[in-house]
């Protein structure tokens, strides 16, 4: 007997190569060729009568082999034809250069064909061209390709569909194998599942076409909520475990927190408030702290971070603060030195360039002479030693891969760790990619936010757009003007930004213009950056190293030039930098693929003309994000650095958001139930999470 640990080169039709081709698609046991899911399915059950054969048709057939003859044609081609006859009707059927089919069709087999008909050459007669076909000779096991509803693989390699139909039909029907159930019973009955061998032979040899296309059929929905299940109870568990852990416990003076806020220029809003008595609650409890902070940007996430870092520093502890660009380091630098102004907070920004200016920067660290530490990658170097740290903050984590987000973590024991991200992340991939993170939502703009209004244009409208930037500096505005990596080369984009910013210094002579692009020192950037945002540069042409958090309310208009070539969640964020004060803000999208003069040749693909719709029409990060994630997938929506998300095999986070949900449900419905811990249920289904999770998530 074979289980579904057993390695496929136990199973039938499985050679050397055929395990190297699975192994391509990490198809080493049973279970994992068993969950190579169908892409889709042929419903091959009813052959019709020959009487209703229709040409250029795709049609299934079924008869008797009377005869076959093999013929050579000019330039060595050789035709394979075979008369086939069912109920004393007869075709013809034939294949081009297979000789040896000769020795593969005997007269009185039956056949079946399923392929397209065409007249042949006398106009008269149909005959079947190269049609797919299967024998059933006598004596021989019941057809695997025919007389019912097929299955279709995504061929791997050499490895064609019909190859796989015929192992995995041989797998699960024809050896014996054991399929044990995984999930715990009360939770099979709770999810309404059929069994987990049904669901394999079903899902692959179905019974009917009910909603096999939508993945809905008993079968499937058995297998995704599975998958599902698993993880979400693998993410539960590990949750829990976290909250037994022994953090660093950080002890709030209450009206300390009432103080700080009360430093603050402006009210902080509910969902602000929200997420700070949640980090604050976790700061206090015994556990470490686990915490995403999701918020569209521009709705105040830093502020949340830096009165977190002030507890901590008040409460004897230091802060460290990471972000992915020194730009957005140096900023956050200047806003904490800003707030958080008494004697006692000694806060230090370390980048590669203050180490530079100052070697000796590592060890007064190292000596503790500064508690609240802001810098970049530079942070997880091995010589950063940071004494008596209690929290660890991560801004825009999406920038950082999860090996980065862990050595950072490292740094200290059980440290408190505190994410954000302006990207605000669909709740499908929320409970799935971040399922071990605790999570606050910041879902509320701060008061007197205008949404920004968001304008499609084109080349020809470049003086009009001009008149318009004009107008708003008039007025006292800031622009930005942004232009994107359009080369592969790095040099020739800085060319083309380069370019542009002198042609609009000329344009707008009256006026300053400044560039900042990834080529520059940080000095450079950092004094490109503060005379911006001083209003002494009022046009700033950038490449995306604007894109994560620069904070300048008094910036009101944003031109992207080539606005077709970004991503959504990267046009959100650019677009992000303005609408951050009291005036109206204006966002333009210059559509302007090269070559393109006139709009009329503009051709944009069907996906960057959705891309801009959205942008048009929405301001809602969550929106945006959702379908930021329906055209890319959740890979590409994470960036192919952030490791950590499951590679599902049934399930689809996308199509299968109603299921995950209800797995999500249940799941904690089941941990819930009266003295779990106790039913021997709950050990068998925890034995196999811990295999589960290290086959399934540590690898991936
Ligand atoms: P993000 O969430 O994108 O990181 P920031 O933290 O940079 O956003 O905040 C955006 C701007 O909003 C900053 O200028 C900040 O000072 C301001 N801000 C934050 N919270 C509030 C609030 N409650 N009321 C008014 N302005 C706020
Ligand atoms: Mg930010």
């Amino acid at each position: 007997m074979l289980f579904l640990e057993t390695p496929v080169k136990f199973l039938k039709y499985i050679g050397s190569a055929r395990i190297s081709d699975l192994k391509s698609k990490n198809i080493q046991t049973i279970e994992d060729l068993l969950l190579y899911l169908p892409i889709r399915y042929e419903d091959r059950r009813n052959p019709i009568p020959f009487s209703e054969i229709k040409p250029e048709q795709t049609q299934l057939i079924s008869g008797k082999i009377i005869n076959v003859n093999l013929r050579w044609a000019r330039s060595r081609m050789s035709i394979l034809e075979a008369i086939i006859e069912n109920n004393k009707q007869y075709i013809k059927a034939v294949w081009f250069n297979q000789p040896f089919l000769k020795q593969v069709f005997k007269p009185d087999d039956l056949i079946w064909l399923y392929g397209k008909a065409e007249f042949d050459k006398h106009g008269i007669n149909f005959q079947f061209k190269s049609p797919e076909f299967e024998i059933i000779s006598k004596g021989d096991l019941p057809a695997v390709h025919s007389n019912k509803i097929i299955p279709v693989y995504r061929r791997i390699n050499k490895t064609s569909s019909k190859m796989l139909r015929r192992i995995i039909y041989n797998t699960l029907f024809e050896t014996e194998i054991g399929i044990e159930e995984v999930l715990p019973p009360s939770l099979v009955r709770k999810g309404e599942l059929i069994t987990r061998i049904e669901a394999f032979k079903k899902v692959h040899f179905p019974d009917s076409m009910e909603k096999l296309e939508e993945a809905r059929s008993p079968a499937h929905a058995r297998l995704i909520y599975e998958e599902f299940a698993l993880l979400q109870s693998a993410l539960y568990l590990s949750r829990k475990k976290k909250r037994t852990e022994q953090g660093i416990r950080i002890k709030i003076d209450p009206d300390l927190k009432d103080k700080l806020s009360s430093k603050i220029p402006f009210k902080l809003t509910t969902a602000q408030k929200k997420s700070l008595e949640e980090i604050y609650s976790d700061l206090e409890a015994d556990y470490p702290m686990n915490r995403l902070i999701q918020g569209d940007v521009g709705s105040g996430k830093t502020v949340v971070a830096l009165l977190s870092a002030a507890v901590t520093v008040q409460s004897g502890y230091s802060a460290a603060l990471m972000a992915p660009t020194e730009i957005l380091a140096e900023q956050h630098f200047r806003t904490t030195s800003e707030l958080l102004q008494e004697d006692n907070y000694k806060i230090v920004l370390l980048t590669s360039s203050t180490v530079k200016q100052n070697p000796e920067i590592h060890d007064e660290i190292k000596a503790g002479k500064y508690n609240i530490i802001i810098g970049t990658h530079a942070l997880i170097q091995k010589k950063v030693k940071i004494p008596n740290l209690g929290l660890v903050i991560i801004d825009e984590q999406h920038r950082f891969g999860v090996e980065q987000r862990e050595v950072l973590a490292e740094k200290s024991l059980a440290p408190n760790i505190l994410v954000m991200t302006a990207t605000p992340i669909p709740r499908s991939l929320a409970l799935t990619a971040f399922g071990n993170l605790d999570l606050s939502i910041i879902d509320q703009m701060p008061k007197g936010r205008k949404p920004v209004e968001t304008i499609l244009s084109t080349e020809r409208k470049r003086d009009d757009i001009y008149k318009f930037l004009l107008k708003n500096i008039d007025a006292g505005r800031q622009v930005y003007v942004i232009y994107p990596l359009i080369t592969q080369t790095e040099k020739s984009d800085l060319k083309a930004a380069t370019e542009m910013s002198e042609k609009l210094q000329e344009e707008f002579i009256d006026y300053k213009v400044g560039l900042l692009h990834g080529k520059l020192s940080s000095e450079e950037k950092e004094e490109i950056m503060r005379r911006f945002k001083e209003g002494k540069i009022n046009i700033l042409v950038s490449t995306t190293v604007v894109e994560v958090g620069i904070d300048v309310p008094n910036a009101t208009v944003m031109l992207i030039e080539h606005a077709e070539r970004f991503g959504l969640s990267q046009l959100h964020q650019l677009r992000g930098r303005i609408g951050r004060g009291q005036h109206k803000s204006y966002c333009i999208l210059m559509i302007n693929p090269p070559g393109a003069e006139d709009p009329k040749e503009i051709t944009l693909t069907d996906e960057a003309r959705e891309r801009l719709k959205i942008m048009r029409e929405s301001n809602d990060g969550f929106v945006i994000a959702g379908k930021d994630l329906e055209i890319r997938g959740p890979g590409e929506f994470l960036g192919t650095r952030q490791s950590g998300l499951p590679k599902f095999r049934a399930a689809n986070i996308i199509r299968d958001y109603d299921i995950l949900l209800k797995a999500y449900k249940d799941c904690h419905w089941f941990f819930a139930l009266p003295d779990i811990e106790k039913s021997p249920d709950y050990n068998d289904f925890t034995e196999y999470l811990r295999k589960w999770w290290r086959q399934n998530i540590l690898t991936t």
